[in-house]
């Protein structure tokens, strides 16, 4: 792993960007000026994964007044899947099923300590999990092999359901193929997060690009106007990242918390229409279950009635219910919710590292503990 200086980090920065001084600049006027009014520590939350990965990589933090601090959010879909339905789907590889699942959560532990804790250990002691790039890959997997069952761990966001309900939607998924969904949807955890954890104190927010992209900014009305946070919905170039930070600053500063889009380029405040429509129409939303942090209300994706003969837990009558899955020692769940860095975790970096992941934050591209391990930030 080649980890490069925060020296070389920011020259890398400001050379590409050559508007990233400017806006620096600009960001320390307004802490200062927030500072003369009592504000020493102006705490602002990136939900996203990739968001967390353009700070650490390109070392914003470091480049941040020591009133402004930059805590990573819930972002991270793999993070927050419960283990068990790891642990299930481990199971029924064991039992002549294929499992099929998208990389980042091939590795991703059940909740056992020991033994075959992921689908990529379930590989390993000869069952058949495999990773597959899409769900069109595994709908051709199915078809090839059609005296075969098939499981599809759909993990994701609202950014990923649609690559399952379109196919559903358009009648081409073969019968031998379930779906374990395990889709979560990003605004409940947050007003979950500010209802829930008062602790966290959030001051500003910066609201994911990609998945906006799918529900819409308007879906994020609601922290400005029921919680008075200002929101930014970002890009995720460095500059997007800054903007949002001087965004949220200005409207601290002017007591106007208000919802801004700076991702135009992409994010429409209705979203994808007819995204949503389809996505709306194959899925139910319904109360689920976030993996140590707890059940949380209208947040999870079940099939509705009419796709429900591809819903794993339906098709094979399991019950999709809570078990305790918390791993001892790892502070994931805190983490995800902006309540501890991976460098409170004991384990970070000496149990759990990105090659041999022992808790879930550590396994994906988007997960906090993962970003931080291969791009070590600075002024923790
Ligand atoms: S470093 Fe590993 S064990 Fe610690 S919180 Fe992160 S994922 Fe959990």
């Amino acid at each position: 792993m080649y980890i490069v200086s925060i020296e070389e980090k920011i020259k890398n920065l400001y050379e590409k960007n050559p508007q990233a001084n400017i806006i620096v600049d600009k960001i320390h006027r307004y802490a200062e000026k927030l500072s003369g009014k009592g504000y020493n520590n102006i705490k602002i939350m990136n939900f996203c994964g990739t968001h967390e990965w353009t700070i650490t990589h390109y070392g914003l933090r470091s480049l941040m007044p020591d009133n402004v601090e930059l805590i990573a959010g819930p972002g991270c879909p793999v993070c927050i899947t419960p283990g068990y339905y790891v642990d299930l789907l481990i199971k029924l590889s064991m039992e002549n099923y294929t499992v099929l699942s998208y990389g980042d959560s091939y590795k991703l532990p059940g909740t056992k300590l020991r033994g075959v804790r992921s689908l990529f250990d379930a590989k390993i002691r000869g069952w058949d999990t495999r990773i597959v790039y899409s769900f069109l890959d595994a709908i051709k997997t199915a078809h090839k092999n059609p005296d075969r069952k098939h499981v599809f761990f759909a993990v994701g966001f609202e950014t990923t359901m649609p690559t399952t309900a379109l196919p559903l939607y358009q009648g081409i998924v073969p019968k031998n193929l379930l779906i374990l969904s395990a889709y979560r949807l990003t605004p409940p955890i947050m007003k979950y997060l500010l209802d829930e954890k008062p602790e966290a104190r959030l001051d500003g927010i910066i609201a994911p690009g990609h998945v906006s992209a799918v529900i819409g900014s308007n879906a994020w009305s609601f922290l400005p106007r029921d919680y008075s946070i200002p929101t930014v919905v970002a890009g995720f170039e460095p500059i997007d990242v800054l903007l949002a930070i001087l965004y949220i600053l200005k409207m601290i500063y002017e007591q106007k918390p208000m919802l801004v889009n700076e991702y135009t380029r992409v994010v429409k405040p209705e979203g994808n229409t007819i995204a949503k429509k389809i996505m709306y129409s194959v899925y139910s939303v319904v109360d689920s279950y976030w993996r140590g942090i707890g059940v949380v209300k209208s947040s999870g994706a079940i099939h509705s009635e009419k796709y429900r003969e591809y819903d794993l837990f339906h098709n094979l009558g399991f019950e999709d219910k809570p078990v305790d899955d918390k791993l001892p020692g790892c502070k994931c769940p805190e983490v995800t919710l902006g309540l501890a860095k991976p460098t409170d975790c004991p384990l970070f970096m000496k149990r759990c590292t990105p090659n041999n992941p022992y808790g879930p934050c550590m396994v994906s591209v988007e997960g906090t503990c993962r970003i931080w391990a291969e791009n070590l930030p600075v002024k923790l």
